[in-house]
């Protein structure tokens, strides 16, 4: 089926904002506090396709603008509060945030929102099929300026949005597998008599399978927000597609608000996913042949199926839910530049790095993009029920990589900023932080 519309036909129209409104008093559990209080959200989710035609982001070798939309992108907001303390999850159909525009939306989103620097999560799904965010003016397209200047006056509508719909709601988490994911360090011999890692596939190379679902209800138990988490980059599109699509994971997005329905929101996060490709990588475009269905689809299916199997699973829920959260600027041991002489001291490469934790889900934001291994090493040392290890999230560093692999190279290995020991480092303050922001009147209900 082709749902593709150009360009010079979409509609032009006012950011459609969706708000879940949520009702300020409920008859909820006995586990609910009554005068209100307890854990409370805000949902909002905004358009963020782009109007004009745009460069798009992911592949060197990628000329020219796009040429159209198969599928909308859009920027969901999930905006928590708990007493005074807050937390504000904002996941947008992008590839991430490079060349300084990290630093850009996040200082306009703090300053506008009033936020501290750990209470904002700004994330991407990491699609290569999106718009290049850009504030250089010398070198940036206009239409990727004027687009990226718009995206920040729509994220601050979308977050003041959830704001204004703050109420009293419950939260509950489930985990799931998919198999799309597929290592995409493969060895093979046509280089060298000895192999080298290249970009591929290896199908037994490690690959996390979790899909992690977070449900946020009203307290009458209508859902508002189904949040998940998996690990794969969004590059079952190649750099020959110019049609503007959310790939995998956004497909998966629109399918579970399609399926769930009643207008709430379904925001996803790239899980660790630096090393991990969809199980079918970097087509040249939507397949239209009759009776095929196009790959990032079928895949974007399977992925939501799955996440609305846990969904419909999540029977335990809390009214309540602690907020705590950390930001830190981690200065890491870098890579010595090529032809850099052997005795000279590594440089330092610098990775955000934001913890918080909602009741017993965690969140561990990393501005980079991190290996598979890195993020299960993460989780399985997590003291809390639930940790999404969140990629391109608050920066973009690069490729952070465990140590291991170092010895045989490849692409991630080449990219990276990082020297062989910065991801242990990375694991181990992100576990301090956890167990850090743990304390004793935890009181989550099961
Ligand atoms: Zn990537």
């Amino acid at each position: 089926m082709n749902g593709r519309a150009v360009f010079s036909n979409r509609r032009i129209a006012l950011i459609a904002v969706t708000i879940a409104a949520l009702p300020c008093c409920t008859t909820a559990s006995g586990r609910q506090k009554q005068d209100g209080t307890g854990l409370r959200a805000g949902v909002a989710r905004v358009d963020i396709t782009p109007e004009k035609p745009v460069t798009m982001a992911g592949y060197a070798g990628r000329k020219g603008l796009s040429n159209g939309v198969h599928d909308p992108l859009s920027a969901r907001v999930v905006f928590f509060e708990d007493g005074d303390r807050r937390l504000v999850v904002v996941s947008t159909d992008l590839i991430g945030f490079y060349g300084g525009t990290a630093e850009y939306l996040r200082k306009a989103i703090l300053e506008e929102v009033k936020l501290q620097p750990s209470e904002l999560l700004l994330t991407a799904i990491h699609t290569h099929s999106g718009p290049s965010l850009t504030i250089d003016k010398q070198k940036g397209h206009k239409n990727n300026l004027e687009y990226t200047g718009t995206l920040k006056d729509r994220l601050i509508r979308a977050i003041r949005s959830a704001s204004d719909a703050m109420a009293p709601v419950s939260m509950g988490a489930g985990t799931g597998y998919c198999p799309i994911g597929a290592n995409r360090r493969e060895l093979r011999f046509d280089r060298s008599p000895n192999g080298s890692i290249v970009l591929g596939r290896s199908p037994y190379g490690p690959t996390d399978k979790q899909v992690q679902v977070v449900k946020l209800a009203k307290r009458d138990g209508t859902t508002v927000a189904v949040m998940f988490d998996y690990a794969t980059h969004g590059t079952c599109l190649g750099g020959g597609n110019v049609t503007i699509s959310g790939d995998v994971i956004g497909l998966a997005e629109q399918f579970v608000e399609k399926i769930i329905g009643g207008g709430s929101i379904a925001p996803a996060f790239a899980g660790a996913s630096g090393n991990i490709d969809p199980w079918f990588r970097v087509l040249p475009g939507f397949n239209e042949e009759p009776g095929w269905i196009p790959e990032p689809v079928l895949l974007g299916t399977v992925l939501g199926e799955e996440v609305v199997h846990v969904f419909r699973g999540i029977k335990a829920v809390s009214t309540s839910g602690r907020i705590r959260s950390a930001f830190e600027m981690l200065n890491l041991p870098g890579k010595p530049t090529d032809g850099a002489a052997a005795d000279k001291p590594p440089q330092s490469a610098s990775l955000a790095l934001t913890v918080a934790r909602v009741g017993n889900i965690a969140f561990v934001g990393m501005g980079a993009e991190v290996l598979t291994e890195i993020g299960m090493a993460i989780k399985s040392a997590s003291p809390y029920e639930h940790t999404l290890v969140i990629t391109h999230c608050n920066g973009a560093a690069g490729y952070l990589a465990p140590e291991h692999l170092y010895v045989e190279g490849g692409y991630e290995i080449r990219s990276s900023p990082f020297g062989p020991k910065a991801a242990d480092m990375v694991v181990k303050r992100a576990v301090k932080i956890l167990h850090d922001l743990q304390d004793s009147e935890t009181s989550v209900a099961r």
